[in-house]
């Protein structure tokens, strides 16, 4: 049996960056050549194992073949017989589609390293259209080495384009769809991620929403400026979807299937936002204590402060620079009103729904000194 290095990392070793992890492909093998050797059989779907030592994967050379639509339908064919080349044919773009040896010669019969030298994201065959993933996958690529000149190519952009018209992106599970979008989001330039869907139409399809430039522009203005202060996966999401009105964001974010956290942070967002931005009006109002209030408990800061600051921080990233004041406003409410000390109130004698009043009128009284002072 041969065995060889291949895809992210041969690509990534030969741009010089770190590896993350490493896969291997065995060439000339059967399963029970690999057990007798130790290695540990993962997933029952495809011939990957373990290595006994590394706990690397090694999966033995294999072609796919799509058999009807979505998914689930590809035919895995591996045997002893399949080539190494056979097997980087099944991948998605040239230059994930490299292989070295154990000598340290590179296998390159798609011609990766040239595309590599030409910072071109190239589909390896027309094969590539059998999986809609890779739409997502190679415009996560563009994301990621944006930075280093990478573009997609017209050839490539333009086999996108008739997957998604011919219906491919329909029939991605939300949960794949999701799993994109949040590697996505923590890539370079997430920017270029949604470049690449909306080029090809299947933004239409994933977060219709955002197609409209306005609202494109601002999600992309706000994830920028959140991505810049190394925000963490909810606030990334909850300023992609920040541009949808109000009854829009409740159903597009269900129907990502976002983790409960992201989910929660941009419902947060989406609900407060009306109170701030008051349409119609050009500079943001100025809030009562009343309305400060309210934004408070409806991100209900006083069990959630950590959220709180997250929130604080979409804010900052969406509102206009003349409208940053309500930021501070907010934070200042927010310092001074969870100062109240329910305890302290206790022990004056309140309870049950004159506790909660009292605290209520305690935290108003607060925030309200602390915006006329
Ligand atoms: P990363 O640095 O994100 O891990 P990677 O290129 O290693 O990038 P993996 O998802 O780890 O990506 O997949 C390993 C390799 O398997 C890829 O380089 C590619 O050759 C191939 N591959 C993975 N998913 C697909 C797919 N949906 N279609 C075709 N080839 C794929
Ligand atoms: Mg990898």
């Amino acid at each position: 049996m041969q065995i060889y290095l291949v895809g992210g990392a041969v690509r990534d070793e030969l741009l010089g960056l770190e590896i993350k992890d490493r896969d291997w492909v065995v060439v000339g093998a059967t399963p029970d050549d690999m057990l007798k050797q130790g290695y540990k059989q993962v997933g029952a779907d495809f011939p990957v194992f373990l290595h006994p030592g590394s706990r690397e994967e090694y999966a033995l050379a294999r072609t796919e073949r799509k058999q009807g639509r979505g998914y689930h339908g590809f035919e895995v064919y591996s045997a002893p017989d399949v080539t190494l080349e056979d097997d980087l044919k099944r991948r998605d773009l040239t230059i994930n589609a490299m292989a070295r040896d154990e000598q340290g010669l590179i296998v390159d019969p798609f011609n990766g390293q040239q595309d590599l030298e030409a910072r071109v994201l190239r589909h390896v065959s027309e094969a590539f259209a059998e999986d809609p993933l890779r739409i997502l996958r190679t415009a996560r690529f563009a994301a990621r080495f944006q930075p280093q000149g990478f573009r997609v190519c017209n050839q490539t952009m333009a086999l996108m384009r008739t997957m998604v018209a011919e219906g491919e992106v329909d029939h991605l599970v939300a949960e794949r769809v999701w799993q994109e979008i949040q590697r996505a989001l923590e890539e370079h330039e997430p920017r270029a991620f949604f470049e690449v869907l909306r080029d090809t139409g299947a933004l239409a399809i994933l977060i219709p929403e955002l197609v409209p430039d306005q609202a494109f522009t601002a999600a992309m203005t706000a994830l920028h400026c959140v991505h810049q202060q190394d925000g963490s996966i909810e606030e990334r999401f909850a300023a992609l979807i920040s541009p949808l009105p109000d009854h829009q964001s409740g159903p597009r974010i269900q129907a990502l299937k976002a983790p409960n956290d992201c989910k929660n942070l941009a419902l947060l967002v989406a609900a407060v936002l009306p109170a701030l931005t008051r349409s119609g009006e050009q500079k943001a109002p100025a809030l009562s204590a009343d309305e400060l209030y309210a934004v408070l408990d409806t991100a209900d800061l006083w069990r959630r402060p950590e959220r709180f600051s997250l929130l604080l921080n979409v804010l900052a990233c969406i509102l206009e620079p003349a409208d940053q004041e309500i930021v501070h406003t907010l934070q200042r409410a927010a310092n001074s009103a969870s100062g109240v000390e329910p305890k302290a109130l206790m022990a004056q004698g309140f309870t049950g729904r004159v506790l909660g009043e009292a605290i209520r009128q305690e935290r108003l009284r607060r925030i309200q000194q602390a915006i006329t002072s």
